[in-house]
């Protein structure tokens, strides 16, 4: 293990790009665990019995609380556990009230503050919800919700309804319901496992759901939705690699808001996942202070890529009681998106999207690139600004005259 937050410099790739700060792969250290063996720290059950889940231990472990934090802490085991792995809380600078590591798991009083468009339910899973555990929105494919705990709870969580049963929600999910139900449905052609966290689930009781959800013959896509390699890198461990191989196509979505997170550690847990043949995706949630900044995002999704994981979506905050502090404006969202396109790898660039608030769905929403569009041609600006005509064709025949060269000034 090494020290705390030095850098894994010998596989640092060069760079001179001004995020290059952000980019480096630190380890975590252990700041309070200094004296915890490396078998202890590197083994997960370790991790998970130690999480920080009291305002006791946050007072230990976190002297700088402030008073916003420390009522907040008081209050979140009625709405959502407070937990945090020991590997996570190194992550926190004391010093820093807006660190962008604390402000995601560290509750704060604001939390208690609920706008009337806010829900606790803003993605109407309940209302598509046909068996205990199971959600089926959309036409071919099915949320299985596995489990209602994480190994830390983020403050924005969108299922916190029923995340950590700090609510009462009492979720009680019903494996063999939850597979008759795909099984009778041969429209079902991809099942996401998520939560709550999947890799929770001890090797055995995971192998034997995948088994029974593998054996479906109309199930063609399994996916599982995780923060583990994040919170608990040390869950990936090689024997779980192995039983993941075995359900190919498996896709796995993990869940990172800032480059910081992506440690030396969790970059070799990614890349344990990436060598078990398993294409890694990830979601993060545009937040207030913590990655709503193009500078940030673009760190975030170049490191990514670095880790073998492609950017797929970029979340719009969901409409979720208490989670006004942390609810970036979309307009900051378009503008991230707007220095991310054409100024950094295709591959890189996620999908920002709304999940429209009710139950509509995933929206994406990008920022106009089509500046006006009819029968003969299509006007569009590229990410310098620049405006270009593209004319629309009837069987390879352009409808209207042949495109003209379109300088700025015409259009202002
Ligand atoms: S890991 Fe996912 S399900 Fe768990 S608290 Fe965070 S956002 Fe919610």
């Amino acid at each position: 293990m090494q020290a705390a937050n030095s850098s894994d410099s010998s596989k640092e790739p060069p760079s001179g790009q001004p995020n290059s700060a952000l980019k480096q792969f630190l380890s975590a250290g252990r700041r309070h665990w200094a004296n915890v063996t490396d078998a202890e720290w590197n083994d997960w059950h370790w991790q998970l019995k130690h999480r920080i889940s009291t305002v006791e231990q946050l007072r230990q472990y976190l002297p700088t609380l402030t008073p916003a934090e420390l009522a907040g802490a008081k209050l979140a085991n009625h709405k959502l556990a407070l937990g945090i792995t020991p590997y996570f809380f190194s992550l926190i600078d004391p010093e820093n009230e807006n660190c962008p590591i604390r402000r995601q798991v560290i509750p704060r009083i604001e939390e208690t503050h609920t706008a009337s468009w806010e829900m606790s339910d803003p993605c109407g899973e309940d209302s598509h919800s046909p068996v205990p555990g199971l959600v089926h929105r959309y036409p071919d494919r099915v949320l299985f919700l596995v489990t209602d705990r994480c190994a830390s709870y983020c403050r924005y969580c969108t299922r916190s309804r029923l995340v950590s049963n700090a609510s009462g929600y009492d979720f009680h999910p019903e494996f063999d319901k939850q597979i008759a139900y795909i099984a009778s449905h041969p429209e079902i052609r991809d099942v996401l496992l998520s939560g709550g966290d999947p890799l929770l689930l001890s090797d055995e009781k995971l192998e034997n759901l995948l088994s029974r959800l593998r054996a479906i013959p109309h199930v063609e896509f399994l996916r599982i939705g995780t923060r583990i390699p994040i919170f608990l890198p040390q869950r990936i461990t090689p024997e779980l690699c192995a039983m993941l191989r075995q359900f190919h196509p498996l896709f796995i979505s993990v869940h990172t808001n800032h480059p910081r997170e992506l440690t030396a550690e969790v970059r070799a847990a990614l890349g344990r996942l990436a060598d078990a043949g398993i294409p890694l995706g990830n979601q993060s949630v545009l937040l207030k202070h913590v990655n709503d900044d193009a500078e940030v995002m673009k760190a975030l999704v170049q490191k990514l890529l670095m880790c073998r994981v492609k950017p797929y979506y970029i979340y719009q905050c969901d409409l979720i009681a208490g989670s006004a502090h942390l609810r970036a404006a979309v307009s900051k969202g378009l503008e991230i998106m707007e220095k991310l396109r054409g100024h950094t790898t295709g591959y890189a660039v996620p999908t920002y999207v709304i999940d429209a608030p009710g139950g509509g769905g995933k929206v994406p929403i990008n920022p106009e690139y089509v500046l006006c569009r009819n029968a003969g041609r299509v006007l569009i600006r590229n990410f310098e600004g620049k405006i270009f005509e593209y004319p629309e064709t009837s069987e390879g025949q352009p409808c209207g005259q042949p495109p003209r060269k379109i300088s700025e000034p015409e259009l202002v």
